[in-house]
C-alpha cells in the first residue's frame, strides 16, 4: 500500500493554498528473486517515484516496503546501509550519476571500501575488476582510469551497474536504464541485466514508459497511470490481451516496428494532473468507455484469467459493463 503525497503551494509566481501532489497512491506489488518486473507508465505516472520509495530514498507517506516479509524501517546509518546493500537503484542517464572529475577507478573504489571494508587496497581493486568483467567491460585497465565524459553512455551505464553489483544486491530497481542510451546498444544492456537476473537470482523492477519493451524482457508486466496501478499480469498476457483502456492506450500509440508506415504518432492526450486527480477512476475523462459510475467510483480490482487483474469497471458482473466489454472487444 505504497503510497507518497508531497504538499506545494501556490506556482511558480503566485502563494496560493496548500495542495497535495498524489504522486504515489496505495500501489502494491512483489518483486521475486530470479524475475523481472516490468513497471510501465508514461512520464509523471509516478512509477519513478515508487522505485525510489522502494529504496528508501524518501520517507513514505503511507504504506510499507517489506524486505522477506519484514517491514523495512530506515532511520538513520546502519538500517539504511542494510538496505543500501539489498536494494540498488540503477537511474536512467548514466553521465547525471557519475562524478564528472572522478576517474572510474575512483568512483568504483568508494563504492568497493563502503560495502567491503575489510579488504585491503589490493583486494579491493581485484574486486573491481572483477565487477568490470562482470559488466563485459574488459579489460579493466581499459576503463579505470577514464573520466565519465570519455566513455559512451552504454560503458558508463555498464560501469553503473557494475558500482550497483559492489553492494552484492538481491534487488535492483532499473528507472528508464536504457532510455538515454543509443537505439543500437539498448539491446545488449537488456541482456546484461536479464544475465545478472539469471545467475545470481536477484529481482529486477524495469521501470519504462516502453510497453512494447516490457513484452520481450520481463515475466510480469504493471501498469501505472496518474500515481495508481490499473493492470497487471504475465507480460505475455498484458500485451498480447490487454485489459484496461489505459493498457491498450500505451499499446497502440507505442511505435510497432513490424509497420513501415510513415503515419504520425497517435495523439493520446495528456495524463492528469496528480494535484487533485480525477474523481472514480482516474482514467475517465480519457477513457473511450467511460460509464457514469467512472466519474464518482474508483474502481475496484477485478480478477481475470492466466493470473491478469485490472482496476476498471468494464468488467463488473453487469449488463451495463457487458455491453461495455463487447464495444471494447470490438
Ligand atoms: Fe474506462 Fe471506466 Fe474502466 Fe476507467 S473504469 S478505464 S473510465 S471503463
Ligand atoms: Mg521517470
Amino acid at each position: 500500500h505504497v503510497t507518497k503525497h508531497f504538499a506545494v503551494r501556490g506556482s511558480l509566481f503566485r502563494r496560493g493554498p496548500r495542495r497535495v501532489v498524489h504522486a504515489v497512491d496505495d500501489v502494491s506489488l512483489s518483486l521475486h528473486a530470479g524475475r523481472i518486473m516490468a513497471l510501465v507508465g508514461e512520464s509523471g505516472s509516478g512509477k519513478s517515484t515508487f522505485a525510489r520509495l522502494l529504496a528508501q530514498l524518501y520517507p513514505l507517506t503511507g504504506g510499507e516496503v517489506r524486505y522477506r516479509g519484514t517491514a523495512v524501517r530506515v532511520r538513520g546509518g546502519k538500517a539504511l546501509r542494510a538496505h543500501v546493500s539489498r536494494v540498488q537503484l540503477i537511474l536512467q542517464d548514466p553521465f547525471g550519476s557519475f562524478n564528472p572529475v572522478a576517474t572510474i577507478a575512483r568512483t568504483l573504489s568508494r563504492a568497493v571500501r563502503i560495502h567491503h571494508p575489510a579488504k585491503t587496497a589490493r583486494e579491493q581493486k581485484a574486486v573491481i575488476e572483477d565487477l568490470l568483467a562482470q559488466v563485459n567491460l574488459r579489460p579493466a585497465r581499459q576503463f579505470t582510469e577514464k573520466f565519465p565524459h570519455e566513455l559512451s553512455g552504454g560503458q558508463l551505464q555498464r560501469i553503473s551497474i557494475a558500482r550497483a553489483l559492489a553492494a552484492n544486491p538481491d534487488v535492483f530497481l532499473a528507472d528508464e536504464p536504457v532510455s538515454s542510451l543509443d537505439v543500437s546498444i539498448r539491446l545488449g544492456v537488456l541482456n546484461l541485466l536479464r544475465r545478472l537476473v539469471e545467475d545470481r537470482g536477484v529481482a529486477l523492477l524495469y521501470v519504462t514508459h516502453d510497453i512494447a519493451s516490457a513484452r520481450y524482457f520481463a515475466e510480469d508486466t504493471t501498469v501505472m497511470y496518474a500515481g495508481q496501478l490499473v493492470e497487471a499480469g504475465p507480460s505475455e498476457q498484458v500485451t498480447q490481451n490487454a485489459a484496461h483502456p489505459y493498457t491498450q492506450l500505451l499499446i497502440s500509440s507505442a511505435p510497432d516496428p513490424s509497420r513501415d508506415d510513415d503515419a504520425a504518432p497517435r495523439d493520446i492526450g495528456q495524463p492528469p494532473s496528480l494535484i487533485d486527480p480525477p474523481a472514480g477512476c482516474r482514467f475517465h475523462p480519457r477513457c473511450p468507455f467511460a460509464m457514469e459510475r467512472c466519474a464518482t467510483q474508483a474502481p475496484p480490482r477485478f480478477e481475470l484469467e492466466n493470473g491478469q487483474w485490472a482496476n476498471c469497471w468494464l468488467y463488473a458482473d453487469d449488463a451495463e459493463a457487458a455491453e461495455g466489454r463487447a464495444e471494447n472487444a470490438a
